[in-house]
């Protein structure tokens, strides 16, 4: 059952009588207009826009968002609601000349959900209300089809007592695949009236006895319920999860659209369809879209008959085809932007049941916003916005390597191309198993999600695996739409593979398929191939595309974007994405090398400073290169080099590993000593006899490291203030190298950063030790270079006293992983536990290691700034946190006023269209391409 927000007062009367809840559109003219989709949702500002075109709509109303969230609060819907609903139906059924549910040709209504950004099959509809056993019969005089009318009933009875009144579907589809086996019909169409008639009766009984009610007969009550309902669907787990992934916030609720029915499957004349204005995977300019000749809506989308390409509607009727091009065709110039339509076809006469700017790929929607700007529709500022940041990885998915393909590997090329790319992962059935077989972090599997067709209920598995296949459903199937928006490899539709999901198995070209077999999707041919094939990098022809968009966007961006890059090798891939510079080179990533393990664990291990600077001095020569490398890669670009940080015992065995081990030598067999002195000779281990003495003293060294709490214990600048040679040794690295480099003729920027500091003290004492280091070297290479010393701001003292820390440090980089933990007091590696309880609670909006938490964490850094600039004006800011990357964390980089933000390489691309489009925002005084 889904939950709702219980109570918290009594249901009381609206005070503001004067809201308007409910909004008419019918008969030309409408109540609300396109831009009101805060209060309408995008369904019904699209609906209001369109009738008032004059556009053939079915007429009807809207009950605004405000009533939904009054619902959330109250349990209940205010008195002004259900009397601004009543007016509303008044009207629409003068207009109709016709009764809801009752008379000799009863008003039939739709009730639909639509929020204020589309959740495509996340919230819940009923068709056909208005229906009861006297209207059933009005209905067969009315259409002189018995079968259409029983037809409209059961499925009124089914949606009904599943979304109202919450009866699990299955209850439903036991009865109805029982009738079809009993009278041997193969499809649904095949039951004729009569058997309908007793599916009705059977239905009834369902209702009785999971709900212990009768089915409503009363149109009104129908109606209110309905309503209810829908409001409710808010809330269902489903569309908590959509909103969780998508970012859009909880609060908004949703409306709801009561509309007359008009009927696709009133016969062979009757059709209903949905399609896009260009294509939504490649974004060419061709009319794109599916339609079912007799049928309802929800047949098309919900794959459960494979729908026909619309080209073949023009065969069918070229009227109703024209009409629906000229309308799309105006709709989109209208909308300046790319339609998703809907549509039915009533006895030959064409409505249009919806309309919104349709979600696309990132490949689409540069390609749209390319064409769009060359057809003179949009200019290149608007075009600009057209591209989601977090889509731009679009550009950099797999294609499959041809060459790799023989003939017999082929199980189908005959499915749609629904979501481009090529992967190759391993089957499985359901939702749940992709979740369990994914695994986590470091050990993830790449898992294919293969099903019949997806269901909003298999959100959680799409999420997780690397791509979709489905056996039927189209091109505007739910596994099509949402695996676009998520930017995943989907084939929707491939009929010619045979999908068990109770036997967990595929049947394609006469080959079975079970959970764990490899196989092959290419989402931009719409292929399904087995095995694991070869898959190539992305295609230049899509790269050079984003760059013309790109040249667009970036003359707007006002802040730097560097990477975060440890090794030459990622800082040249930074820069081929753009980098300008290296936000955070984490130097202990260089001492995991085999080379140089040993060095460091003999410096950990070392118990007097001569022993430890001995090892240190091994290591310099390493540094060394790396840094030059780095300098090198970056060619007189910013490099910041943070000082060692990690807690010691990270380099050394785990502890409890150690105490295993001396418990179980005296038994150890040889097999198991030779693996043992194979697992620590970098310990000094040469020989069996050595174990025992090297694992104890081992032990005690890992005894005395040992922290209860390591993140907040012996870390940092701690390390170099209790080790000053460390800090001594990695200076001298980083300097050596800026001179080597700059006499070689190429230009160095080296900015030295302080990990870790909460007082001022702190920072001189390391600055101290930078500058006389750096002194020792120019004297000695008698060349001098530029390099500045600054800090990381991670922790809540550092925001707060960030004046005095100013006094001593010419950059901030704001270490917002750190900072995210220290503000919440959330430890960053075991928040999964809690996280999912606190996103399901709604208790976090978003994962706050994911996207800044602007409200808390954004405060402290607001402060750092403010404080920071107080004493030092020029004082250089960025960020290094993971947040750095994701694009509305970048947005208030911008905002608040940073000079950089620093990101994986991968996301460099990403931050530097979400800094466009942030720098743009301000410059042209608009938000998300529309103005403020
Ligand atoms: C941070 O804390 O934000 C940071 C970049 O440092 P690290 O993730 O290495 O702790
Ligand atoms: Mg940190």
């Amino acid at each position: 059952m889904a939950t709702i927000t219980l109570p918290e007062a009594p249901v009381q009367e609206s005070k503001k009588t004067t809201t308007k809840y409910v909004y008419f559109f019918g008969g030309g003219k409408a109540d609300g207009n396109g831009k009101m989709k805060d209060d309408l949702g995008g369904k019904g500002a699209g609906l209001a826009e369109m009738t008032n075109a004059g556009l053939p709509v079915p007429p009807g109303f809207t009950i605004q968002t405000e009533a939904c969230r009054e619902y959330m609060r109250n349990g209940g819907v205010s008195k002004e609601v259900d009397r601004q609903m009543e007016e509303a139906l008044s009207k629409l059924e003068a207009l109709q000349g016709q009764k809801l549910g009752t008379g000799e040709n009863p008003l039939l209504v739709s009730v639909r959900s639509g929020a204020k950004f589309s959740m495509p099959g996340m919230m819940d509809t009923i068709l056909n209300l208005g229906l009861n056993d006297k209207s059933v019969e009005a209905l067969v005089k009315r259409s002189n089809n018995p079968r259409f009318a029983a037809d409209s009933y059961r499925r009124l009875i089914q949606m009904f007592g599943n979304v109202v009144l919450e009866i699990p579907k299955h209850a439903f589809d036991e009865v109805f695949d029982a009738k079809k086996k009993k009278k041997k019909a193969k499809l649904d169409t095949d039951l004729d009236a009569k058997a309908l008639n007793e599916v009705i009766e059977e239905y009834k009984k369902v209702v009785k006895k999971h709900a212990r009610q009768d089915f409503p007969q009363d149109p009104h009550e129908q109606l209110v319920m309905a309503r209810d309902a829908v409001f409710r669907s808010w809330q269902n787990d489903r569309a908590k999860h959509y909103r969780r992934i998508n970012n859009i916030d909880d609060m908004l609720g949703t409306a709801v659209n009561v509309q007359a029915m008009v009927y696709g499957n009133l016969g062979d004349t009757s059709g209903t369809g949905v399609g896009f204005t260009r294509n939504p995977a490649t974004g060419a300019k061709e009319f794109y879209g599916e339609f079912l000749m007799n049928a309802q809506g929800e047949d098309v989308v919900s794959g459960v008959r494979t729908p026909v390409h619309i080209s073949e509607l023009h065969k069918i009727m070229p009227h109703v085809y024209d009409q629906l091009r000229d309308i799309t065709t105006r709709l989109e110039k209208h909308y300046k932007d790319m339609q998703d339509f809907e549509f039915t076809i009533q006895d030959g006469k064409l409505y249009m049941l919806q309309t919104r700017n349709g979600k696309r790929t990132g490949l689409a929607a540069v390609q749209v916003a390319i064409d769009m700007v060359s057809e003179g529709l949009i200019s290149k500022d608007e075009a600009i916005f057209r591209l989601d940041p977090n889509q731009v990885v679009d550009f950099f998915v797999s294609r499959l390597d041809d060459k790799d393909v023989r003939p017999e590997d082929v199980l189908t090329t005959k499915g749609i191309a629904a979501s481009p790319g090529a992967v190759a992962g391993q089957i499985v059935f359901t939702a749940d198993d992709a979740v369990e077989k994914a695994g986590h972090g470091a050990e993830k599997n790449p898992v294919i999600l293969v099903r019949a067709e997806t269901t909003p209920e298999d959100i959680h598995g799409m999420e997780v695996a690397i791509g979709i296949l489905t056996s039927q459903g189209g091109a505007t199937s739910h596994a099509a739409v949402v695996t676009r928006g998520m930017g995943k490899t989907c084939v929707a539709g491939a009929g010619e593979i045979v999908v068990d999901e109770r036997a967990r198995q595929m049947r394609a070209r006469g080959q079975v398929f079970k959970e764990g077999d490899w196989i092959t999707l290419d989402g931009t041919a719409g292929s399904v191939l087995r095995g694991k094939r070869k898959l190539l990098p992305p295609d230049p022809e899509n790269l050079a595309k984003l760059d013309k968009f790109m040249s667009w966007a970036e003359p707007f961006r006002k802040i730097e974007v560097r990477a975060n890059a440890d090794i030459p090798r990622d800082a040249k891939k930074a820069r081929e994405f753009g980098a300008e510079g290296i936000g955070l080179c984490r130097t202990e990533h260089m001492f995991f090398a085999p080379d140089r393990i040993p060095h460091m664990r003999a410096m950990i291990l070392a118990d007097n400073e001569k022993d430890r600077r001995k090892a240190l001095k091994k290591l310099l020569p390493y540094q060394r290169k790396d840094f030059e490398g780095l300098f090198k890669a970056m060619e007189g670009l910013p490099v910041t080099i943070r000082l060692l940080d990690p807690p010691l015992h990270e380099f050394l065995p785990k502890r409890e590993k150690l105490m295993v081990d001396i418990a179980t030598l005296p038994r150890a067999t040889a097999k198991r000593k030779k693996v043992l002195i194979a697992e620590y000779k970098d310990y000094g281990v040469k020989r069996a006899s050595d174990l025992k003495e090297v694992l104890r003293s081992l032990l005690a060294r890992v005894e005395e490291l040992h922290e209860f709490n390591p993140m907040l214990g012996l870390r940092g600048c701690r390390l170099g203030i209790t080790y000053p040679e460390i800090t001594e040794m990695q200076v001298r690295a980083i300097i050596e190298a800026a001179v080597a480099v700059e006499k070689e003729g190429i230009k160095t920027h080296a900015e030295v950063m302080i990990p870790l500091i909460a007082t001022v003290k702190e920072m001189e004492n390391q600055g101290a030790i930078v500058k006389r280091v750096a002194e020792d070297v120019f004297k000695e290479k008698g060349k001098r270079v530029d390099y500045h010393v600054g800090t990381m701001i991670e922790l809540p003292r550092a925001c707060l006293v960030a004046d005095e820390i100013a006094k001593e440090a010419q950059f901030f980089s704001f270490g917002t992983n750190d900072l995210t933990q220290t503000a919440f007091g959330f430890s960053r590696d075991d928040v999964n536990k809690i996280l999912t309880a606190y996103l399901q609670e709604g208790i976090l909006k978003q994962d706050p290691f994911a996207a800044i938490d602007q409200v808390g964490v954004g405060e402290l850094v607001k402060i750092g700034i403010e404080r920071g600039r107080r004493t030092r004006p020029d004082l250089e800011i960025g960020i290094c946190g993971e947040h750095g990357g994701e694009p509305e964390s970048v947005k208030f980089c911008h905002q608040v006023g940073m000079d950089y933000v620093s990101c994986s390489p991968f996301r460099v691309l990403t931050a530097r269209l979400a800094a466009a489009q942030a720098g743009a925002s301000d410059t042209l005084k608009v938000e998300g391409g529309r103005t403020k």
